[in-house]
């Protein structure tokens, strides 16, 4: 088992090539949500720290080796970072569990994955091809060129704070743009450590560069800088409505990854030890801080009781406690205001009417230390139009709605402004295709859930975000398309209108 030390671990932030602190000299605390304890120390940056870090990379965006690199060699780069993120993955994790205490088991297992956003899309960076027109005036040769869209603010959660910086740094660095990564002011740590392995791989100066801090310092300075062409984020709702407005005022482009109330739809001829077993992982995995928690279950009404019996007595064995430990099943919650939020939300369910069959309050089991654990909580007796079932509630709560006939189902599962993702537990074929058009969602999982790929888009519909990272068609939301004209006739043509 990994081992925490007591040491409080000073960090700097990684700007131009060089390491350093705020311009401020100003830190702030990191806890460790199992021990509630400082372990690290973080700059506190500001706008001036944000203009130092957008000019560096505006720099290399325009002149330097990045510059002119050919896209072979900016694949190579990304292939060798992939390499050291494999070596080094086991330190990465231990980071990210001391920041945001989840599991070691699932930061284990997504620092062990990320090498292979790099590997892909270091592949793609020399494919990003143009097309030559078949173009309808006589005499004319047009081509269109995809150019890097520029400087790249990367702005991330706690959550799972390498892989969704991966998602943005991947292609964003395979398309030839430079970046200024904030990393959430909760688990900014491994976003660091990550830096000195992009100084090992041998990106230049300026290509990559970190400020650390609160959103509305280092975030808001950095969103509103006119030298950042474009932001990528992954965040909450009402953070993400700030940035698009602040986006507008410099038309910068954006990708949004924002919250959800994932329905996971249980029909009446699913298999039911799976379907409790996808529920399960879907809510109580990552303690529900995941914006794919599979938050809301809607099942069948001759399966409802069936299914609350099982699921209550198969959530009732996870085992709560240290995070490092490899037994551990349920961790804490990663922050304080966090934990407050969870225990609100559970208020609030009791006071729409719902009825708590399981949990419903802060963890007090010996194992679970002086962290900030709550019990994983089940609501049945929910109906869609209570709060409970609208709100994003990111821990450990699952609310059960039931339906009587499959129109209902859809028709529910699609009621919340939300579009993430949704689930479908059935053995019937037409009903998984019928799924698959009728949900208003980025991710249909069908007879499973939770499971993400390089390969595959990732991103949601309506309040849920906007574009998709991970797949190929996520490097193109980091490319501005420009058409070329030539012309080879020998005349031009009648300057007063147009051809
Ligand atoms: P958050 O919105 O509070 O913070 C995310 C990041 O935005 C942090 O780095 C923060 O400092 C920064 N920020 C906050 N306000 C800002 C502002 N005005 N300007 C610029 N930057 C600002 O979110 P969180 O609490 O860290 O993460 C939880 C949320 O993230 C949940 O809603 C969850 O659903 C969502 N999430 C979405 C996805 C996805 O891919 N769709 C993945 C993980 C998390």
């Amino acid at each position: 088992m990994q081992q925490r030390d007591d040491r409080i671990h000073d960090y700097q932030v990684y700007i131009g090539g060089q390491w350093g602190g705020a311009a401020s000299g100003e830190t702030f605390d990191s806890l460790d949500p199992y021990t509630a304890k400082v372990w690290a120390r973080i700059p506190r940056c500001g706008a001036a720290d944000v203009d130092r870090a957008v000019t560096a990379a505006r720099a290399a965006l325009d002149s330097g080796p990045w510059a002119t690199m050919h896209p072979t060699q900016r694949g190579l780069l990304l292939r060798r970072l992939a390499e050291l993120i494999a070596r080094d993955a086991d330190r990465l994790a231990l980071s990210e569990v001391r920041d945001n205490g989840k599991l070691w088991a699932e930061m284990r297992g997504q620092c062990g994955y990320i090498p292979q956003w790099f590997h892909y899309f270091g592949g793609l960076a020399d494919k990003i091809e143009g097309a030559v027109l078949p173009i309808d005036k006589p005499d004319m040769f047009t081509y269109t060129r995809h150019e890097p869209v520029g400087v790249v603010a990367a702005i991330t959660p706690w959550n799972s704070p390498l892989l969704l910086l991966t998602w943005k740094m991947a292609p964003a660095l395979a398309a030839g743009c430079t970046m200024v990564i904030k990393p959430s002011e909760f688990t900014s740590a491994s976003t660091l450590d990550l830096m000195r392995l992009v100084e090992e791989a041998g990106f230049p100066p300026g290509v990559v560069n970190v400020v650390t801090g609160f959103g509305p310092e280092a975030g808001a300075a950095l969103t509103a800088h006119p030298g950042v062409d474009k932001i990528a984020f992954t965040g909450g709702e009402g953070s993400g409505r700030a940035i698009a407005k602040t986006a507008a005022d410099t038309f910068k482009r954006l990708t949004l990854e924002l919250g959800g109330k994932s329905a996971q739809v249980i029909f009446e001829d699913a298999v039911l030890d799976n379907a409790v077993r996808g529920v399960v992982s879907g809510i109580f995995a990552a303690s529900g801080q995941t914006c794919i928690a599979g938050s809301r279950v809607i099942v069948h009404e001759s399966l409802h009781d069936a299914f609350v019996e099982k699921f209550v007595a198969l959530a009732r064995t996870a085992r709560m406690g240290d995070p490092l430990d490899p037994a551990t099943q349920v961790g804490p919650v990663t922050t304080p205001p966090q934990y407050r939020r969870i225990l609100d939300c559970i208020a609030m369910a009791r006071q729409g009417g719902a009825t708590c069959a399981m949990g419903g309050e802060p963890a007090k089991r010996p194992e679970c230390g002086d962290g900030w654990f709550i019990e994983p909580t089940v609501f049945t007796g929910v109906t869609n139009d209570m709060a409970i079932a609208q709100t994003e509630v990111f821990g450990p709560v699952l609310s059960v709605i039931s339906f009587r006939d499959e129109d209902e189902a859809w028709r529910l599962a699609n009621d919340t402004p939300y579009g993430l993702a949704a689930g479908v537990w059935t053995q019937d074929q037409r009903r998984m295709f019928t799924a698959a058009k009728k949900l208003r969602a980025g991710m249909i999982w069908t007879n499973c859930y939770r499971t993400v790929s390089y390969m595959s888009p990732f991103g949601g519909f309506k309040s849920s975000g906007m574009g998709r990272e991970s797949g190929q068609e996520a490097i193109r939301d980091y490319l501005e398309t420009k058409a070329v004209w030539m012309d080879y006739g020998a005349e031009q043509a009648n300057p007063f209108v147009l051809r």
